[in-house]
């Protein structure tokens, strides 16, 4: 088991520096798990050079973590979490904007025992008026680093209003919008002062064949905004132009979108495209592994075509962790939910997941054959690249932010497992699993 050798210290480094040094671990590295040591800091909350802090500031540690070989990753980041520990970021509370930021403190408290260190809290088509009430308390947390608040939001992603009333999957069609004017409309739904930079919205979810989409694409994108393709009818051309236009994403690939076809590829076809820095580049592209969105064998096809652009996703939802049951839902719906398996009431619809992170990580393993390293990348790296955060965040770097979770790898006939054992959060421990005593 880990253990803490040394007292535990605090904040300010009453044993000395401030400075913990992890020993005994496998980094990952890439695509590899290095044996190293790694040094962070929880006066800054970042992680040092351990060769300089020793070597030429002559300082030792405070806190020695010894972890027995485990592997000690970047923190993990979910970049479409709906909601979880019921609530829902999509849901004004009838005590309104207060009892919203109560929610979601609630949900990054809880959220970080699971090695989510950061996210994108996900809003699904609403009326302007939600918008307009909620963003303010989802954007990025920025300087404020306290490690006791829990999970962090690196901003929100809004996933609708502006996609495909036929790809509509749970999102109410009554609710849905086109921009024909570009950001004027985009303002009068999000909010302007939502749509001025730095916005809160880091991630935005739209179909680029709807009016007005192309040029709201380069109007969000020159706002800071990613835009991602989905909830789209959009045929294999349709999507050229909206990663032409400046989108780089897709969003939950396969579903809400139409099939591969051979004469029309679709937007999966972009995955088939050769990258040119004069037009357009390979996008990423999110995935739910969680056994019920997706064939195994699908995610490895896609995995196979574009492997530095996968990023695993749970598009969770705040059942999660309920017991089944019936349950009332956004705009009058209702979602039955059967063990993992959410599905909307009127239709049968899949109505999103209740599967953790680092669950969606060990199916990818057992799916496609891939190393943990290589499993890890997809919640850690490429959502970090993907957002423009890559030196801060979803890297063991130096001058990183010291999020870290301590895994354990355990292999069995079922397969690989990773279980989540401890998590750091700007350098401080905040979450360390029971152990089990034995009689
Ligand atoms: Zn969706």
């Amino acid at each position: 088991m880990p253990s803490v050798v040394s007292i535990p210290s605090t904040k300010m480094g009453a044993h000395g520096s401030g400075v913990t040094k992890f020993t005994n671990c496998l980094l990952v590295k890439g695509n590899d798990l290095v044996k190293e040591d790694l040094w962070i800091s929880s006066v800054s909350g970042k992680i040092l050079n351990g060769q300089e802090i020793l070597y030429g500031q002559r300082i030792a540690p405070g806190r020695i973590v010894d972890l027995g070989g485990r592997v000690l990753s970047p923190g993990l980041i979910d970049v479409q979490l709906n909601g979880a520990y019921g609530f829902d970021f999509s849901v004004i509370p009838e005590d309104g904007v207060v009892g919203y930021g109560k929610g979601v403190l609630r949900v990054n408290k809880n959220l970080v025992s699971t090695g989510v260190t950061s996210y994108l809290p996900t809003l699904t088509s609403q009326r302007p008026e939600v918008y307009q009430q909620a963003l303010s308390f989802l954007g990025p947390s920025g300087t404020h680093r306290d490690p006791t608040y829990g999970s962090e939001s690196l901003g929100a992603h809004c996933e609708g209003p502006f996609i495909s009333p036929s790809k509509n999957g749970i999102h109410n069609t009554s609710v849905l919008r086109t921009s024909p004017n570009g950001l004027s409309d985009l303002s009068l739904c999000y909010g302007a002062t939502n749509l001025s930079y730095p916005s809160p919205i880091k991630l935005l979810t739209l179909a680029p064949e709807l009016p007005g989409a192309l040029q709201s694409i380069s109007a969000l994108t020159s706002l800071g905004i990613t835009v991602s393709i989905g909830h789209s009818e959009a045929s294999y051309e349709e999507a050229i132009l909206g990663i032409n236009a400046g989108a780089k994403m897709i969003t939950h690939l396969f579903n809400a979108m139409k099939p591969l076809h051979h004469r029309n590829p679709g937007i999966f076809g972009l995955l088939g495209t050769t990258p040119s820095p004069t037009s357009h580049s390979k996008p990423y592209f999110g995935i739910i592994a969680d056994g019920i969105h997706l064939h195994p064998t699908s995610i490895k096809i896609a995995w196979n075509a574009h492997p530095d652009g996968l990023i695993l996703v749970t598009d969770a939802m705040r059942l999660a962790g309920m017991p089944d049951g019936t349950y009332d839902w956004t705009n009058g719906s209702r979602i039955v939910k059967k063990g993992a398996l959410l599905t909307l009431e009127e239709n049968g619809k899949i109505a999103g997941s209740s599967i953790e992170l680092v669950e969606c990580v060990t199916n990818f393993m057992n799916w496609t054959g891939a190393s943990v390293p290589e499993a890890l990348k997809a919640v850690t790296e490429t959502p970090a690249r993907m957002l423009g955060v890559e030196n801060v965040k979803g890297t063991l770097k130096e001058g990183a932010d010291a999020d870290l979770v301590v895994l354990d790898s355990i292999e069995d006939e079922c397969g690989k497992k990773l279980v989540v054992e401890q998590v750091w959060k700007f350098g401080e421990c905040v979450f360390e699993k029971e152990v089990a005593v034995k009689n």
